[in-house]
């Protein structure tokens, strides 16, 4: 089937259609309170094989789900309606919230966690997450990990995904800058509160790293820092032209 009424522009500025296939789960309810998607939160299923996936997102004794699975190949299949809340999120935070599941549409990525993902797998979640952003005028700014909604918890979509290259192509956003500041962890923390993260749980500097420069270890440095500020004003300004 055709997702979306029409063709929609990628991020990347080309026309693209987008075959997805249907494979209902009953893992799912109605969304709390009225709420509608304002997030779309990557995961990877921590399994290489669709099939296997699909079967875990469907039983009904696991309780888990997503909107969405995108297969290595670039398979995209559909198991929870839009409008209904999935089960992917569980316990977690962004911008003072919980109940993300409430808010969100959540995208299963088939990935081990320690692979890298394949250039058709990325192809087809850009033109997914172009479509659904269309569809619930969720900014660029909106598309998170799990590993950001519950830093030391979940690790997903892991240091291997792509996220500078999601930015590129307007689909995610990812803090951008050459400066350097004093280390300083009280405003390291007020800026990652700021921009979406429960700052009080320590693991919260590796999920922004993951965002930002995966393979860097060690304590907070001055790139951090500034890489932090820049994403923190980039929220503010946001908020300000909102
Ligand atoms: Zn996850």
């Amino acid at each position: 089937m055709w997702l979306g009424p029409a063709p929609l522009s990628s991020g990347a500025g080309q026309l693209t259609g987008l075959s997805v296939q249907q494979h209902p789960s009953d893992n799912c309810g109605p969304r709390r309170d009225g709420l509608t998607p304002y997030l779309i939160v990557l995961h990877y299923t921590a399994m290489t094989s669709p099939e296997a996936a699909l079967e875990r997102l469907c039983n009904p004794d696991h309780e888990v789900s997503a909107h969405y699975l995108v297969g290595q190949s670039g398979q995209i299949w559909q198991l929870v309606e839009e409008d209904q809340r999935a089960w992917h999120a569980g316990a977690g935070s962004w911008q003072g919230v919980d109940d993300i599941n409430s808010r969100s549409i959540g995208i299963e990525l088939c990935n081990d966690g320690m692979s890298p993902f394949p250039d058709p797998q990325m192809v087809a979640t850009e033109a997914l997450l172009s479509t659904i952003r269309q569809r619930h005028a969720i900014p660029a700014s909106g598309v998170i990990g799990h590993s950001d909604t519950a830093p030391g918890r979940k690790s997903d979509p892991g240091p291997r995904f792509d996220w500078a290259r999601l930015a590129r192509l307007g689909q995610a956003f990812a803090p951008i800058s050459d400066a350097c500041m004093d280390v300083d962890a009280v405003a390291f923390s007020r800026d990652l509160t700021r921009i979406g993260y429960d700052a009080t749980v320590p693991e919260t500097l590796d999920a922004f790293r993951q965002r930002s420069r995966p393979w860097v270890t060690g304590p907070l440095d001055n790139r951090d820092m500034a890489l932090a500020r820049a994403w923190a004003q980039a929220v503010d300004a946001q908020a300000a032209s909102a």
